[in-house]
């Protein structure tokens, strides 16, 4: 496959940041970026360009019907410099059943695949060092045709752009609390919940805000038809140990099927743990953290890999889990998925991709 390469000045290569520390999230993006258009029923030529803005018609469908979708994923620098890719396929898979969920052209897994690594080769110098940084790396497809005519679009933009971002736990590998959002819901069975599209995530802001302003890190979010059944935290999946078990919720449609979930499940599995896709209440858990018999819980997703759940504050009560601290589960599957990842210990799975 043909990419052509743009070739950028002097003037247009940025000043890299200092310290990982200062990076946050996805703030901070490399000096270029890859893209291509669909166009007469095709993708045209890709291109490697200068990171920058892109001109939109203001009647493009992406901007007033939310015909988009993303993916995320990152690359892991290794103790001796090269980068890592987690799990690539997957998310090349998953890109594609969010294209199709929202009438949008599938990707060549050829074109995604190798748009990405050229990428990543020219812009290799930006990934952070530090173990918990990573290049967070962000494909996204837009519908770009002018008209308000309320149908799917026959034009398109992909492009791939590449974040570098500090560690999601700065000081430590530390428990997060969550708000139980009792009257918002996130996705409803038929709807979008099991794919990447941003309606999903402009839902979500308004008590996201709410949890925030009241100082909690992230909404749990509760089924949509008995406002009961636990579904999934913010961007991550959950999952609760009760009895030296592991439990997750099934993936029924309207949860977003976590790359990282079923990477834990496996790891859970292989360490010797009996995994449960389960469908747990709200009620249920909060009685198992009272009985003692619910000792532990995480979110897990991309942006952490495994964050552990300190507190849940449901119906104007806080219920605190392991008085708050990290157990040894949780730390254990942590351990086991970021050394995979970073590349700090041996992959028995296939997972990784080692691409410089
Ligand atoms: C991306 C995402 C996840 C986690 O998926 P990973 O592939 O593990 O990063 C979970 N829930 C939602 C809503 C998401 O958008």
């Amino acid at each position: 496959m043909e990419i052509t390469i743009e070739s950028l000045s002097l003037e247009d290569l940025k000043v890299k940041y200092s310290s990982d520390e200062e990076l946050g999230f996805g703030q901070v993006f490399t000096d270029r970026m890859f893209i291509v258009n669909y166009e007469e029923d095709q993708w045209k030529i890709p291109r490697i360009v200068k990171y920058d803005n892109i001109e939109l018609n203001p009647s493009a469908v992406c901007l007033h019907y939310g015909q988009t979708i993303f993916e995320g994923q990152k690359a892991y620098r290794t103790p001796e410099g090269n980068l890592n890719l987690f799990r690539l396929d997957k998310n090349i898979e998953r890109f594609n059943s969010s294209a199709r969920r929202l009438v949008m052209p599938e990707i060549d897994e050829e074109l995604y695949r190798t748009g990405l690594i050229t990428l990543l080769k020219l812009e290799k110098d930006w990934a952070p060092k530090k173990l918990g940084s990573s290049l967070y790396i962000r494909p996204t497809m837009i519908a770009t045709t002018p008209m308000l005519g309320l149908r799917t679009a026959q034009d398109f933009i992909f492009y791939i752009i590449l974040s570098p971002s500090g560690p999601y736990f700065p000081e430590g590998f530390q428990c997060v609390n969550i708000y139980v959002s009792e009257n918002y819901i996130r996705a409803a069975p038929g709807g979008m919940g099991n794919v990447k599209t941003g309606g999903n995530y402009a839902a979500s802001l308004l008590v996201t805000a709410e949890a925030t302003r009241k100082g909690f890190n992230q909404v749990l979010w509760l089924d949509a038809i008995h406002k009961r059944y636990i579904e999934e935290v913010g961007a991550m999946n959950i999952f609760f140990i009760i009895d030296d078990e592991i439990f997750t919720p099934p993936l029924s449609g309207t949860i977003l099927p976590g790359i990282t979930r079923e990477s834990i499940l496996t790891l859970a599995n292989d360490s010797g743990y009996y995994v449960r896709e389960k469908a747990l209440s709200i009620d249920f858990v909060i009685e198992s953290i009272g009985n003692g018999s619910l000792t532990e819980c995480f979110a897990a997703g991309t942006a952490a890999s495994v964050a552990p759940i300190g507190s849940l504050y449901y119906q104007d009560k806080s219920y605190m889990i392991n008085k708050s601290t990290v157990g040894p589960i949780s730390k254990l599957l942590y351990t086991n998925l970021i050394d995979i990842q970073y590349g700090r210990k041996e992959d028995p799975y296939g997972w990784i991709e080692t691409i410089i």
